[in-house]
């Protein structure tokens, strides 16, 4: 059996929407697509859009994902919105063996639906733009075409970015990078733990040795425990007994 010969060109992109501005594969969009998608859920110069997003992403990382149950239960609400952005296709010969398909977003059918003025806002410069809800709803639509789609994957437990995972075990963070320092944050809580407690325990044999000093009422406490201890400091005692973690000293000569 002989594989059909793929033409000799880079990749380009099959599907595509009507407005060549915002050229974006649908069908076979790969992951750069997926990539600028998380540009967007990450994104600080557009919030309404990346706020309406996250909202979506995480709707549909709760549902499973699945698509269907998002769509027919908590988002019953916007299916036919997106039914109308992601509605209608056409076809056009391309310059070599294929051809590309370009959906056709059917505005007027979405401003039937929730008024042109939730769909359209003024632009400052002059002219309309789609609203940040609408906007979200579009790409959310388009996302869901990206056969890539489940690899995304987010926030990051540490920046809070979206990311596009590189295997299908990397769940919690977004880099190594992220991964390293939180582990190296886990590992500094952990150390400095272990030296509060180990302080607790001298400062614990430190008041009993205090508690059963003979010629105590000679000393002054704080002058005592400087001298047998410079690294615990009275006040540390103090707060700690005060919290109910150490026995009180007993009382010596006044300072
Ligand atoms: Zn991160």
């Amino acid at each position: 059996m002989t594989r059909s010969k793929q033409p000799r060109m880079p990749y380009v992109r099959t599907v595509g929407f009507t407005s060549y501005e915002d050229q974006l594969a649908l069908g076979e969009q790969g992951k750069e697509d997926l990539e600028r998608f998380c540009g967007l859920l990450n994104s600080t110069e557009q919030q309404e859009l990346r706020e309406h997003l996250r909202e979506l992403i995480k709707a549909w990382q709760e549902s499973g994902p699945n698509l269907e149950k998002m769509m027919y239960g908590s988002h019953k609400h916007i299916r036919n919105y997106l039914m109308a952005l992601c509605s209608g296709a056409s076809w056009m010969p391309t310059a070599w063996g294929r051809a590309l398909l370009f959906l056709n977003p059917d505005y007027g059918r979405l401003e039937e639906l929730i008024g042109r003025e939730r769909v359209n806002r003024k632009k400052p410069e002059g002219g309309w733009m789609l609203n940040p809800e609408v906007e979200a709803w579009k790409e959310f639509g388009y996302f869901t075409l990206n056969p890539h789609c489940e690899k995304l994957a987010g926030p990051c437990a540490r920046c809070g970015n979206y990311y596009v995972k590189k295997r299908a075990s990397q769940k919690v963070y977004c880099s190594r990078r992220c991964g390293n320092a939180s582990t190296a944050a886990v590992r500094t809580a952990a150390k400095l733990k272990a030296e509060r407690k180990e302080k607790m325990v001298r400062a614990k044999a430190l008041i009993r040795e205090w508690n059963t000093l003979k010629g105590r009422s000679e000393l002054v406490w704080k002058v005592w425990l400087r001298e047998h201890e410079p690294s615990i400091t009275d006040k540390f005692v103090t707060r700690r007994v005060n919290a109910g973690e150490l026995p009180e000293p007993k009382a010596g000569r006044k300072p």
